[in-house]
């Protein structure tokens, strides 16, 4: 492409410091890789047209097409929260598996999240593990996931979330409880606590709002536009009030503007807890976000066999320009 001069391509090798996962940042991977991540918009509006027609979430159906909680769990049926319909996953993927459907569009723009849309999802996803705490205390590792669109792992266009709750933990909050806890028996103090008073010196932090701070990881997982908040003090959603839960949507719906800004369409988002039955000092509540590929005819995905078979994290920009990037964005959005 440049008449064979030879190019010179550096390879980052970074440590997440309290997991020890491994991530290879390859500087400009993103310009390579910039028209996979965009969405054909023809293409993308004929499948949200296409897929409205039978949508069990679409408000004219949601009340008939949708499964409801047993009477001894919840009489109503469903949880509403304003916005936000609570119901029972048909084929869950934990023994406790349910849907928050976020809106009563069946598509929405990543622009078009908006905090209050997030805030009543969260709002409800919180009713449901205030009630699965008292029904059944045993399961009591909750963790909420969007998976928006089919690029992010989605079969149901319409916008929602998923609440998994289990007796035991998924895999990174074991390893992230596991690894936190001896952080804290070696150091005497909190890894959560001292990532954020670190990074707020430092490069990578966004901004702090309600009780939620919003940073870029050093060595991100996935890499693709992954943003990272903490909830300082809170090792469990039960001990979340409405002013974090409103926090952790604010930063959401920021994060998921500046995805559109830079023509993304798709996201998928994780909210991490502690078991619901203790407070633990040396963990906190966490949620990482990262954008997916975008609707294109030629299926392009992201999960290839280096992050799924060989396990290892690839950014493929530094996470200190990605930083730069929405601290722009989130500046002048502010000031207009
Ligand atoms: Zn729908």
């Amino acid at each position: 492409m440049k008449d064979f001069q030879e190019e010179i391509l550096t390879f980052e090798y970074r440590t997440d410091s309290l997991t020890g996962r491994n991530t290879t940042v390859i500087k400009g991977m993103i310009n390579y890789i910039s028209k996979f991540l965009v969405s054909d918009e023809k293409l993308l509006s004929t499948l949200a047209e296409k897929t409205r027609t039978n949508c069990p979430f679409c408000p004219e159906r949601v009340k008939e097409k949708t499964a409801m909680f047993p009477p001894d769990f919840l009489k109503e049926g469903r949880i509403f929260v304003d916005g936000a319909t609570v119901i029972p996953n048909l084929l869950g993927h934990a023994e406790r598996s349910i849907l928050v459907v976020l809106s009563k569009e069946h598509y929405l723009k990543l622009n078009d999240f908006m905090p209050k849309l997030i805030f009543d999802g969260f709002r409800g996803g919180s009713a449901y593990i205030k009630r699965l705490s008292k029904i059944e205390p045993e399961i009591c590792f909750p963790t909420f996931v969007f998976n928006y669109l089919p690029p992010a792992g989605s079969s149901v266009f319409h916008p929602h979330m998923q609440v998994l709750a289990r007796d035991r933990p998924f895999y990174l909050a074991k390893l992230l409880l596991e690894k936190s806890k001896a952080y804290f028996e070696n150091n005497k103090s909190s890894y959560w606590s001292d990532l954020i008073s670190e990074e707020r010196k430092g490069t990578r932090y966004l901004f702090g709002n309600n009780g939620v701070e919003w940073l870029v990881p050093f060595a991100p997982l996935r890499g693709l536009n992954e943003v990272q908040a903490v909830v300082e003090g809170k090792s469990n959603l039960l001990e979340l009030n409405e002013k974090h839960w409103l926090g952790l949507a604010e930063g959401l719906s920021k994060i998921l503007q500046f995805y559109y800004g830079e023509g993304y369409s798709t996201f998928n988002a994780i909210l991490v807890s502690g078991p619901l039955n203790e407070h633990l000092d040396y963990f906190d509540v966490n949620l990482k976000v990262i954008s997916r590929p975008g609707i294109q005819p030629l299926g392009f995905t992201d999960a290839w066999a280096l992050p799924y078979l060989l396990w290892d994290g690839e950014a493929i920009e530094e996470p200190e320009i990605l930083v730069e990037k929405i601290r722009k964005f989130t500046l002048s959005t502010t000031l207009s």
